[in-house]
């Protein structure tokens, strides 16, 4: 088994190279290149010819293959659909927004958690990301469009909190002055509760913004669509919220997927408005991409508007969640469902 040098942090790294009996500096020197996205040690001009080979030998430099790419004629939003090393897909979505651009991430391919109305679950959890496949969305997206990538969203395929540890390498990674340098602020985790890792994740402090899927605030239909509120009920999932915030003094969101007649009455606005009192929080509203298999259906525009104004009303922030990429397959995992269905139908 070769060593996947990307997925080390640079101390990581120092170590590595120390043991070899090579100088701490070389470390700095391999990160620098690795986190350019160049592929092959050959490329490693400042290094000496044997330690480019010997790297070669024991060492591999992962690097996702395009297997497709659609561009948004509307809003100009890309999506990537790469193929990793062992011919696994996972997707990436590159948004356009008047603050900076945003890259939309996978954290694992498929996912274990089985939301009923989600298209990255249909198939269960084939395995988690390293954290050199998460930083190589970032880079590749990056070299691939010439637009350089200034936030971070996990929202793609996958739980991240179920893939922590790679998640917070990850995070090193990409947040170092000698990588990217992506600000911790300018990341944001979605998670659909799994409340123990919330509250690790508490206890690492850090900048980013937690958004937190909630779609119901009551365990009756939650449960009915979201199969991690039998473990994790509402209340205790806003009491880990509530903690978060607490101890890291930072606000957490919400997203609230708008499906007609599951999650979108007047008395579920009230009751959420009610639960989410008091927690520092902001209500993003998703109008429900339809994925053929669930057989639900996204909200009326009146239910929308109407669930919107009650939170209002109530003094809870609420956007809705301005639709990109539309014409291409926007929803999270129908790119790579899509790509599946067409190869084993060959
Ligand atoms: N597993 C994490 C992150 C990935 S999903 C989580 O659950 O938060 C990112 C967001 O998209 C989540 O809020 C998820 O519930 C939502 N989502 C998934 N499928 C959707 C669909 N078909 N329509 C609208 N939102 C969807």
């Amino acid at each position: 088994m070769k060593t996947d040098l990307k997925s080390m942090p640079l101390s990581q790294m120092t170590l590595f190279f120390s043991q070899m009996g090579e100088p701490k500096f070389r470390a700095k020197q391999v990160y620098t290149w690795l986190h350019r996205g160049v592929t092959d040690f050959s490329q490693m001009s400042d290094l000496p010819q044997s330690l480019r080979q010997k790297l070669d030998e024991i060492c591999f430099i992962s690097a996702p293959k395009i297997a497709r790419k659609q561009v948004s004629q509307k809003d100009g939003t890309v999506k990537y659909l790469w193929e990793l090393g062992d011919g696994n897909c996972v997707e990436s979505v590159l948004m356009q927004y008047h603050h900076g651009n945003t890259i939309c991430i996978s954290s694992e391919v498929g996912c274990p958690m089985g939301c009923k109305f989600c298209a990255s679950t249909l198939g269960g959890l084939v395995r988690r990301l390293t954290p050199a496949e998460m930083l190589d969305q970032v880079l590749f997206a990056q070299l691939d469009s010439g637009k350089e990538i200034s936030n971070i969203v996990l929202m793609g395929i996958g739980e991240p909190l179920d893939n922590f540890d790679n998640v917070m390498t990850f995070l090193e990674l990409v947040n170092s002055p000698e990588g990217l340098n992506i600000g911790m602020r300018h990341i944001s985790l979605s998670t659909c509760g799994i409340v123990p890792k919330i509250l690790a994740l508490a206890e690492k402090k850090l900048q980013l913004t937690l958004s937190v899927s909630l779609h119901s605030p009551e365990d009756t239909s939650r449960s009915a669509i979201m199969p991690v509120n039998k473990t994790y009920p509402v209340d205790m999932l806003l009491d880990a919220c509530r903690e978060y915030v607490k101890i890291t003094g930072r606000r957490v969101s919400f997203e609230y997927t708008m499906i007609d007649g599951v999650s979108d009455s007047p008395a579920q606005a009230e009751l959420l408005a009610k639960k989410l009192k008091g927690i520092c929080a902001h209500v993003n509203m998703i109008p429900l991409n339809t994925v053929a298999e669930s057989g639900l259906k996204t909200s009326k525009k009146e239910a929308i508007a109407k669930f919107q104004s009650i939170l209002e009303e109530h003094g809870i922030p609420a956007t809705i969640r301005r639709t990109l990429g539309s014409d291409i397959d926007a929803s999270c995992g129908q790119l790579r469902r899509n790509y599946q269905k067409q190869k084993e139908e060959g």
